[in-house]
């Protein structure tokens, strides 16, 4: 897992966002959170903690939130464990210019992990219950969706 392509997008004198650097945490659970990203396209970005980082998927639509519903996410750079927190504006002319806030966040109560499958379980304010991210073959490389489960 490494920060190295998060590190390369991004101007940290300039931009407020943490630099971030690998870290274990130990805590009960691992984290998620959903950002409101409202950057030239308005999208939410999807993370779950994985191995020390942040997992990260663009989704143009939002999270699926009725079972059976499929959402498009596209899978970007791993991102800090610190982002986590991160709220604010991205300066203009920056990567990812634009107000990003907090949409929810939560515990990830279970987690099962495959090359092209993640089961999870959710327990946010508005996230809860089963999903899962799927990678299916005949798509490109960064395209997952985000299917709730129940
Ligand atoms: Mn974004």
């Amino acid at each position: 897992m490494t920060l190295k392509k998060y590190q390369q997008k991004r101007d940290f004198k300039h931009t407020p966002e943490p630099k971030g650097k690998s870290s274990k945490r130990r805590q009960k659970n691992p984290i998620f959170v959903v950002h409101e990203h409202w950057a030239s396209h308005h999208h939410f970005d999807f993370r779950l903690e994985i191995d020390g980082a942040l997992k990260s998927w663009a989704i143009p639509k939002g999270p699926p939130l009725k079972k059976a519903e499929k959402r498009l996410a596209v899978q970007v750079e791993d991102h800090p464990l610190e982002y986590a927190n991160f709220e604010g504006e991205i300066p203009k002319g920056l990567y990812g210019a634009g107000k990003v806030e907090i949409w929810d966040q939560g515990d990830i109560t279970s987690l099962k992990t495959q090359k092209n499958l993640i089961e999870f379980e959710l327990k946010g304010k508005k996230l809860t219950g089963r999903f899962a991210l799927v990678h299916p073959q005949k798509f490109e490389k960064k395209n997952w969706l985000l299917i709730k489960r129940d």
